[in-house]
């Protein structure tokens, strides 16, 4: 069989939290996934359940990739730990209910094994790693267990680097960073000594990084690293700082380097991560919609200027159940499900992507996704393992 007759044609959805309700059950209203999904579900969701099974099904995705998120307050290694196995053992129990549907993939060719047989492949992640990955050991450990991706830095600065600092009050979320930023910038370093031997485990583990909610110089340092070892990254909710000033927004060097190197990125669907900010060249139409695909489609307009349009691949990564509204409806007259409602849940995925096609955005990156992804994986694993 030549390459191309093997090659995936679908998406993949970098970042979801399938599992979340269970160590952040006191944040996410309407819990378990597998209850039936509400009938008053809108894109105002950011406290309430949408990731049913019975949405999921109706995805369209091919690769759903669950990130386990760690509720760190008072954490130890061993309390982390648990948190993430539960997780995982969760998702591993759905795709085992609905296995018509779903098969969880701990390795790549489990994941080409389960998509040929026209299911859909859930995968592994962690959004922070905090105490997680601190030796090659604890980072097998993982990859052992089926995990193919790991952020190490996620909301706040930890023992690992810096992360980004949100603007105007939002900033409060990195506590930690604002106040050294505040009263001591000379301490912000980006990745710490610890946080550069992290990167370095996983890749000797061959588990792919995920840069989302770095801070700039803890991106430009892991690109450095990565670079050096030759290997792809993957931010799998991100956006353009082109768009929106911030410091998590992607420089266009940064976004270069990501490709460069084989690697792909996902802007997110969260609403809160994609109005602009600042002025814009050209400046946004009379008719922009704020808040809806109108906010998304400026990130995305931007990335096919600068990388071609359907030249690169291009993933979701909708950030479903990470406690943030997505794209709202359209202002006025709405045609498909998805203007009406907005992105309400995995279901309207395919609505969205037949949007995006009317607006002449190049779907083909889109549906490139999960191949891109399968390949960065298989060649984490085998530089691992060389
Ligand atoms: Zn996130
Ligand atoms: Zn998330």
């Amino acid at each position: 069989m030549s390459k191309s007759e093997k090659e995936i044609v679908g998406l993949v959805d970098l970042h979801a939290h399938l599992a979340v309700h269970l160590p952040f059950w006191f944040m996410l209203f309407g819990g378990d996934p597998e209850k039936a999904s509400s009938p008053k579900l809108t894109y105002s969701h950011a406290h309430h359940q949408h990731m049913n099974v019975d949405l999921l099904k109706k995805s369209g995705v091919k690769i759903y990739v669950q990130a386990a998120l760690v509720n760190s307050f008072g954490c130890s290694k061993a309390k982390a730990e648990k948190q993430v196995l539960e997780q995982l053992e969760y998702v591993e129990n759905v795709a085992k209910r609905h296995a018509n549907d779903f098969a969880v993939a701990h390795t790549p060719e489990e994941a080409r094994s389960i998509i040929a047989q026209g299911k859909m492949a859930l995968i592994h992640a962690l959004e922070g790693a905090e105490f997680l990955i601190d030796s090659v050991d604890d980072a097998r450990f993982w990859r052992k267990r089926g995990v193919a991706m790991i952020a190490p830095i996620h909301l706040t600065d930890n023992e690992y680097g810096d992360a980004s600092i949100m603007s105007g009050i939002k900033a409060v979320v990195n506590w930690k960073g604002w106040l050294k930023r505040a009263f001591w910038p000379s301490s912000r370093h980006g990745l710490t000594v610890l946080g550069k031997v992290a990167i370095n485990n996983l890749l000797k583990a061959g588990i792919i990084i995920d840069t989302a909610h770095m801070s700039e110089q803890s991106l430009d340092q892991t690109l450095g690293l990565t670079a050096t070892a030759k290997m792809p990254t993957i931010m799998s909710h991100g956006f353009v700082r082109q768009i929106r000033q911030e410091e998590r927004g992607l420089t266009d060097r940064q976004i270069k380097s990501i490709y460069d190197l084989g690697g792909m990125l996902a802007i997110t669907a969260g609403l809160p991560m994609l109005h602009p900010h600042g002025p814009l060249t050209p400046p946004v139409s009379s008719d922009h919609c704020q808040g809806s695909v109108d906010d998304y489609l400026l990130h995305v307009q931007h990335l096919e200027k600068l990388l071609g349009v359907n030249t690169q691949p291009m993933a979701l990564g909708t950030d479903f159940n990470g406690f943030v509204a997505h794209l709202r409806p359209k202002c006025g007259a709405a045609l498909t499900d998805f203007d009406r409602q907005g992105l309400a849940g995995p279901h309207l995925i395919p609505s969205m992507m037949d949007y995006l096609k009317n607006k002449n955005v190049g779907v083909e990156s889109y549906n490139r996704s999960a191949e891109r992804f399968l390949q960065i994986w298989e060649q984490a694993v085998v530089h691992a393992d060389a």
